[in-house]
């Protein structure tokens, strides 16, 4: 249930509702806007229904919510969020780039490649320490190691670092090194890992999983969010379908979708949405034109050699035209470099 207050309620207006509805055992979440200052209830329900909300000074109406997600829904917060990172903002209407390899390697690597999503004009720098593979046998990352390598790209380059978490038992340590975390498809229902997510203030990008639906992306969303931390941004990277000549199927109507039912940033990944080097281009472009707040893209110096997902790494002269592209296309945020 949300309140929607009018224009001139007094702070002792908003004060008394607030405190007789927690009074109540509900939870109250507060959203000034430019139009409107919203307040959000959170409770059971039947608690809710009892209280006569409407006939508090100061509110104009009350609007029932129906989706299952409250705290990640555009009706409680009406503003789209904004995702500060080390000076670089997500969500405020100029896209953000973030590439780098799949899997950090070696310092070779990772600083070439990390010099070349800086001297295009990329404003973040990914990398997998933990990977998770579909094959035990397969490279599962350097793990800490990986970490120090990208925090020295960081020193080296000024760009921000992006990395997955795995596991409950590792979130301090990646926490320690990165600047966001990353929540990879395969654990975005790991409600352990979501809610100690949760309870940190760090900035992560949850990925939707290999085959869930917007609302059970959105409602993992919540997790994060009821636990306190409001730095999340959305990833799309694909969902499982039939279409075999893709790796998944890249799904942009999420785009449009996220954007009308939260104010959360989202941002595309079209090498794992394609699995095919080919196809990164065009697809980062639609997904701009969609109004992603962001991409993500994997690069590697030599594809050919990747430890993990060369099929689908630009290398980094293509990143750079991809660069270009963007900028001649006028997005903003890539177009002054
Ligand atoms: C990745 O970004 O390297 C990755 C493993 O992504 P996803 O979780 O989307 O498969
Ligand atoms: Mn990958």
């Amino acid at each position: 249930m949300i309140i929607v207050l009018e224009q001139n309620a007094t702070k002792e207006q908003t004060d008394h509702i607030v405190e007789a509805l927690e009074a109540k055992g509900v939870q109250v979440h507060y959203s000034k806007g430019v139009d409107k200052t919203i307040l959000g209830l959170i409770g059971n329900k039947q608690t809710l229904l009892q209280i006569p909300v409407q006939r508090f000074a100061g509110v104009e109406k009350v609007v029932h919510v129906s989706e299952p997600f409250k705290l990640a829904s555009r009706s409680f917060h009406p503003e789209p969020s904004r995702i500060s990172v080390r000076g670089i903002e997500i969500g405020n209407g100029s896209p953000v780039m973030m590439a780098g390899p799949c899997s950090v390697e070696s310092r070779e690597q990772i600083l070439q490649s990390a010099h070349a999503v800086k001297k295009a004009g990329g404003h973040i720098l990914r990398g997998g320490a933990f990977k998770p593979r579909s094959s035990p046998y397969s490279f599962q990352g350097l793990g800490e190691e990986g970490l120090k390598l990208l925090a020295e790209a960081r020193e080296e380059t000024g760009l921000p670092i992006i990395s997955e978490v795995m596991d409950p038992e590792n979130l301090d340590l990646v926490a320690e090194y990165v600047d966001i975390l990353q929540l990879g498809a395969r654990n975005m229902q790991n409600f352990h890992l979501l809610k100690k997510i949760g309870r940190t203030n760090k900035p992560v990008m949850l990925k939707r999983g290999l085959s869930a639906t917007i609302e059970e992306w959105l409602m993992s969303a919540e997790y994060i969010l009821s636990e306190g931390n409001p730095n999340v941004i959305l990833c799309e990277r694909g969902i499982r379908t039939f279409e075999t000549h893709t790796r998944n199927t890249l799904d942009l109507s999420a785009v449009p979708i996220i954007k009308h039912l939260s104010h959360l940033p989202i941002i595309v990944d079209p090498s794992h949405g394609t699995g095919v080097c080919r196809y990164v281009a065009p697809m980062s472009r639609a997904a701009i034109a969609a109004g992603a707040d962001g991409l993500m893209v994997e690069i590697h110096p030599k594809p050919e050699e990747a430890l993990s997902d060369g099929p689908q790494s630009l290398t980094l002269e293509n990143f750079h035209g991809l660069m270009d592209d963007l900028a001649s296309l006028q997005v903003m945020g890539f177009s002054n470099r």
